[in-house]
């Protein structure tokens, strides 16, 4: 039950968004959208070869421009709607849909798509949709610019406040992520522990697969997200 005292943890990962037209990258085995994650995603490919990973964000920037959020991206505004701040909306995706489907408080850490920032100096993020570029974007200090997306070997963003509101939450909820990619994949652990304490806490994963931690959920709710997540949280409201 989610009455208007629960405080809910909701965690998302790209299976949220398959049926919004994006692709997944573990459905691919390891390609995502044909590219080597690694070559696209981390701090080493964009020093081999920047261009390549502006072009595969450019690409995203310009697919994401064109798709809709889905029922489980609206059930999730809803919720907000419902519980405020009692909602901690936490995302591993970078598209910007729960903010389309009308989520106004999500925590993106992973970065989101279409932010840039410099590669080197400290100048803040700031909000970017270009997507055909003539040459490297670069930095009023010369440096090349970069999306503002967490890769592979970096350290997401806001973990301090995603683990405090993981610690205070009475339900956790996770929606379409394979359970592989830490440390957003052992978040669900610190509800799995204070539940051996005693705590009167509980766990669902929603998506269309066992993840690896299922063993780690109290409930695994398999089905398409924009089918099953509307039907569960419905059936959830006090
Ligand atoms: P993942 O690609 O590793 O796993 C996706 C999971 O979603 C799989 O377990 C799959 O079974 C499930 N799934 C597929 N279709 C579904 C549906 N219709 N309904 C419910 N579940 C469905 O995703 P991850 O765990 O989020 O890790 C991937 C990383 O890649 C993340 O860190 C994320 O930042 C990034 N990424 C983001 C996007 C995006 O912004 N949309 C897309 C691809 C990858």
């Amino acid at each position: 039950m989610i009455d208007d005292q629960t405080e809910v943890f909701v965690l998302t990962g790209a299976g949220i968004s398959a049926e919004s037209g994006i692709a997944t990258f573990r459905d691919a085995n390891g390609l995502w959208e044909n590219h080597r994650v690694e070559a696209v995603a981390s701090p080493e490919g964009f020093a081999a070869d920047p261009a390549v990973v502006w072009r595969f964000y450019a690409q995203r920037r310009a697919q994401a421009l064109t798709v809709a959020p889905n029922p489980a991206h609206r059930a999730l505004a809803e919720l907000e709607a419902r519980l405020g701040d009692r909602l901690f909306l936490c995302t591993q995706n970078v598209d910007g849909l729960h903010e389309a489907a009308g989520s106004t408080r999500v925590t993106h850490m992973h970065g989101e798509l279409m932010k840039t920032r410099c590669s080197v100096c400290d100048r803040p993020p700031f909000d970017d949709t270009r997507h055909d570029f003539a040459e490297l974007p670069r930095c009023a200090c010369g440096a090349l610019q970069r999306p503002h997306i967490v890769w592979f070997g970096e350290v997401p963003f806001e973990l301090h406040t995603i683990k405090r509101r993981v610690q205070r939450a009475a339900v956790f909820v996770c929606v379409g992520s394979s359970g592989v990619v830490y440390p957003a994949a052992g978040l669900v652990g610190e509800m799995t522990y204070r539940r051996q304490m005693g705590e009167p806490v509980r766990s669902v994963y929603v998506g269309l697969e066992r993840p690896a931690n299922a063993d780690e959920f109290d409930e695994v709710v398999l089905g398409k997200a924009g089918e099953v997540l509307p039907a569960w949280l419905a059936a959830q409201a006090g």
